[in-house]
């Protein structure tokens, strides 16, 4: 352990009942592959690649070299006005996986700056075109778009809104995508793609033209899993495409393999116009996110301004950092050379007959599940939403599982690099702890 510490006062943990930690702490002192070593020394295996970030498994040793190789050439360069190769370098990279003319990386360090920045690119292009009117944001009940001013406005998590003022004007929010008679459904569910007409009747009611974005996450995955059904994307396409208005896909947690191609967009065979990612960009080593813009937006907003004038007035200090790019390479080559998103989608049926089994346990009431993404909900102890879920984050550490627990749900995403008897070894925890709830 590098860092022995007795004193825990003074981190303020986010997301996280300090207090209460604090009387108990859970703390993780190594990771390899799908496992983690708790500071009591016992085995926790990863069934949620950390928070959705790390499909080639902890502590990779090929990142970790091609951070310190560039941290020792260069650690720093600031992005403005200057640049350094891996930050060009990364960008092709990217580019290359990504869906049609979606080829232009903006980056940030994390899946909330890569919102806001997508947000203002999004406004800036139509005011580039004359149509400054269009500042109207339409997002999704129960979608997360990180934390920041702009991602919880268009965001629909009541939790992570009440308390924090107004937020954003003009932003209003389609209805979410749980239907009761798509329960249990494995995939893309049946029912519910003429949800997608709620931004039809924004338009009609706010007029089409006043709207600049909307955006939502492929598959919803913070609030657990919710895949979208069968025409619902399409839907969104269509609409966005009529009226003008700029499609954006938060991929922080589908991009990179995790439904099997390189992006969801991709799957379900919709091509935003704007893309988010973070997260397994790094395979979760190093903070970075970025925007993926397409060649249309990409111009029409640089080509405004004149050839020497700065075309977006925005950027981050850490924009690019050196090692951010350099664990961005080396975790691409990783993907590349070990061919991890194909053994994602080659896993995929397996890992939800584990998951969709879970049905025979008395208290799950729904399980949804696409690509190595699922969740399942467990009805809420005493009907009161939370109690169980609160109880179950100790009872996963415990018994040896990292999963996200978010209100009763149980969300589960294994890296890539998890083998079918990784699987069951997660699957079996989970049951022995969902028995006992
Ligand atoms: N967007 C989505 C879809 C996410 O799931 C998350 C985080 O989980 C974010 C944005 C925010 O990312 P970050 O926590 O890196 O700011």
């Amino acid at each position: 352990m590098r860092y022995p510490t007795n004193d825990l006062e003074n981190h303020w943990m986010p997301f996280t009942a300090n207090r209460d930690f604090k009387k108990n702490p859970r703390l993780v002192v190594e990771g390899k592959g799908v496992h983690y070593t708790s500071h009591t020394g016992h085995d926790i295996m990863d069934a949620v690649s950390g928070l959705f970030c790390c499909p080639a498994g902890q502590s990779r040793q090929e990142i970790a070299d091609a951070v310190y190789e560039q941290m020792q050439e260069l650690a720093y360069m600031p992005s403005f006005q200057h640049g350094h190769p891996a930050a060009f370098e990364l960008a092709r990279r990217v580019k290359n996986l990504t869906p049609e003319d979606l080829d232009y990386v903006f980056f940030a360090n994390s899946g909330s700056e890569a919102i806001e920045t997508a947000l203002k690119i999004a406004i800036l292009y139509h005011r580039v075109r004359g149509e400054g009117q269009r500042q109207r944001l339409v997002g999704r009940e129960r979608g997360y778009h990180g934390v920041n001013f702009g991602g919880f406005s268009i965001g629909g998590i009541v939790r992570n809104r009440e308390m924090y003022g107004l937020g954003l004007p003009g932003v209003v929010h389609m209805r979410h995508t749980w239907l009761e008679e798509n329960r249990f459904s494995r995939g893309q569910p049946e029912n519910g793609a003429e949800l997608a007409n709620d931004l039809q009747r924004f338009c009609d009611i706010h007029g089409g033209e006043t709207i600049a974005a909307c955006i939502v996450e492929p598959v919803a995955g913070s609030i657990g899993c919710y895949v979208p059904p069968k025409g619902y994307l399409e839907r969104l396409r269509e609409i966005c495409d009529e009226q003008g208005i700029l499609l954006i896909f938060d991929e922080v947690i589908t991009g990179f393999g995790r439904l099997g191609e390189n992006f969801a967009g991709q799957r379900f065979g919709v091509t935003p116009d704007i893309m988010t990612i973070a997260k397994a960009l790094t395979n979760g080593s190093i903070p970075m996110g970025g925007v993926v813009a397409s060649e249309k937006v990409y111009k029409t907003i640089t080509e405004a301004a004149p050839e020497t004038g700065i075309e977006f007035f925005h950027g981050y200090t850490y924009s690019a950092h050196p090692a951010a790019c350099a664990a961005g390479i080396a975790t691409l080559d990783i993907y590349e050379n070990d061919g991890l998103f194909k053994k994602s989608a080659e896993m995929e049926d397996y890992f939800l007959d584990q998951l969709f089994a879970m049905r025979d346990a008395d208290i799950v009431t729904d399980i949804r599940g696409i690509g190595l993404l699922g969740a399942f909900d467990m009805a809420p102890r005493d009907g009161t939403p939370g109690v169980r879920g609160g109880q179950a984050v100790k009872d996963f550490y415990n018994a040896g599982v990292l999963v996200k627990m978010t209100g009763d749900t149980v969300i589960v995403a294994p890296p890539f690099v998890a083998d079918k008897a990784d699987i069951d070894k997660m699957f079996d925890i989970i049951r022995g702890v969902v028995a006992k709830l």
